[in-house]
């Protein structure tokens, strides 16, 4: 482990509150809904459940639920979720209870994601795809995202998920394509993922795509200009970035702390420069931080 980068004082947690945040917490219990943000112990769920930091402008909470299990089929390494080449099936009714214990929760926009299922034919797509619709038959309000993985670029499951009536198709290519080898697992690509972008763009009218770039891996800023050119050519709409954080001493190491002006730096660039509708970026972003707010922020302006 690289001791000589040390964590800056801007990635200090913060200690999640505010009257919202407190409310979905206590109806979850009896909910036996899972979220990633209460599991990951993510640092963002204050303001995310909260729809804001505290000042209520938009009001809409966003949530991240896990489907298809937690034991995933490949290995990326900066990634600490369990490898299994055989996972366990997933449970063939968590569409339906997941879609009516995320309809009976408070939640304004719900992020659906999932490890990646290379054992399952159609890669889970239809498993999304059904929890999506069942949802929006409970509750055609909600704001739905999925963010998804490439399906190995099958162009089945791709249009079976960005045409189920979600509302933001998500898929990440988490890093700059010289760096593609390293961090993800070999069975993902750069060019892979932009094809998985642009055909669900592609399938469905007016849909939003969005995608994700982790910093301070070792990219280049040259190199990060090329990735927003290559995402916007595919049609992306939103993109976020965040700094990559190792979690656990195996993984890869954070080769730079990003600081948060520099972020500030590539909101402004993504937004102007290459013009796209919206763009996240801070330290402790990630590809759901906030989703639901600037969702509806970039559709407003
Ligand atoms: Fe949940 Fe994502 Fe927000 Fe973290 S960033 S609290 S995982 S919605
Ligand atoms: Fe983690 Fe996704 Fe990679 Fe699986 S595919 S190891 S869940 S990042």
């Amino acid at each position: 482990r690289d001791l000589s980068v040390k964590k800056p004082e801007w990635l200090r947690q913060r200690a999640a509150q505010g009257d919202r945040y407190s409310e979905l917490k206590e109806s979850l219990g009896a909910l036996k809904l899972h979220t990633v943000c209460e599991e990951a112990r993510c640092p963002n769920i204050g303001e995310c459940w909260n729809g804001g930091s505290g000042d209520g402008a938009h009001g809409i909470g966003t949530a991240t639920i896990m489907l298809l299990g937690d034991t995933c089929t490949r290995g990326c390494r900066f990634c600490a979720v369990a490898t299994s080449r055989n996972p366990a099936p997933p449970d063939p009714l968590e569409p339906e209870n997941t879609a009516k214990a995320i309809a009976s929760w408070g939640v304004g926009y719900i992020v659906l994601t999932s490890v990646d299922r290379d054992d399952m034919p159609d890669g889970g797509s239809g498993h999304f795809a059904r929890t999506v619709r069942t949802l929006k038959e409970l509750k055609p309000e909600i704001l739905v995202e999925c963010l998804v993985s490439d399906f190995r670029g099958d162009p089945e499951a791709v249009t079976t998920v960005a045409t189920c009536g979600l509302d933001v198709f998500a898929h990440n290519i988490e890093t700059v394509k010289r760096l593609q080898r390293i961090v993800r697992d070999p069975r993902a690509g750069y060019e892979q993922s932009l094809g998985v972008l642009k055909l669900a763009k592609a399938s469905k009218d007016g849909l939003i795509t969005k995608s994700s770039i982790m910093l301070g891996l070792g990219e280049k800023d040259d190199e990060i200009k090329q990735a927003l050119d290559d995402l916007k050519a595919a049609g992306v709409d939103i993109v976020t970035f965040g700094q990559y954080l190792q979690p656990t001493p195996v993984h890869l190491t954070v080769k730079e702390y990003i600081t948060p002006e520099k972020f500030d730096f590539w909101k402004e660039y993504g937004e102007s420069v290459v013009g796209f509708r919206y763009v996240a970026s801070g330290p402790l972003v990630r590809s759901s931080y906030r989703a639901g707010e600037f969702f509806v922020e970039s559709m407003i302006r």
